[in-house]
């Protein structure tokens, strides 16, 4: 995780604000992580990682939410309507505190409920908003894949009844927000 902590503290700085520790901490952990973690995930990785960082919820959400309105990281709903925040999604590298993650989809996977950021893609948002009724003007462009990822894949090959579940992301949800 040394890595993470060097990356993180570097991205924290850039943005030119205080370099704290909880701010480098939570950074880190959002930036090891595969997939999008609720405040309580990331509460628990700090608690085993390395730094035993003990953060009250209170200190940790006013960090989380640091680090999106510093655009470090973004937020993103889960199935449980419950948001999970994450470092990933951007093409760039993150740091120089530009805009963060608007323009990317979600994978969610069936089996564990984890979400992941895909890739960015400014061709996403033009098409989406290509398909608007005259009139509307969209902001933001929130794509959520469905379907296993590649862990649960890999775990389910091999199965007897596997073929049906081998089938490519089947159902996939558009949502076009504005005011975002
Ligand atoms: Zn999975
Ligand atoms: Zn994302």
């Amino acid at each position: 995780m040394a890595s993470n902590l060097d990356q993180a503290r570097e991205q924290v700085r850039a943005t030119g604000a205080r370099v704290t520790g909880a701010r480098v901490k939570v950074l880190a952990v959002l930036l090891q992580a595969d997939e999008a973690l609720t405040h309580t995930e990331v509460q628990r990785r700090l608690e085993q990682g390395d730094a035993h960082e003990l953060l009250d919820r209170v200190t940790l959400y006013r960090v989380l939410e640091w680090l999106v309105e510093a655009g470090l990281s973004h937020r993103v709903s889960g199935p449980d309507r419950v948001w999970r925040f994450s470092a990933h999604g951007d093409d760039a590298p993150a740091g120089g505190g530009h805009a963060h993650g608007a323009q990317h989809g979600h994978f969610k996977c069936r089996r564990c409920e984890r979400m992941f950021c895909m890739k960015s893609s400014s061709r996403l948002a033009r098409t989406v908003r290509g398909m608007l009724p005259d009139g509307f003007d969209g902001d933001a462009v929130e794509l959520t894949v469905v379907g296993r990822c590649a862990e649960c894949a890999a775990a389910e090959a091999g199965a007897p009844h596997d073929e049906a579940l081998r089938a490519a992301p089947e159902a996939a949800a558009l949502a076009v927000a504005d005011g975002r």
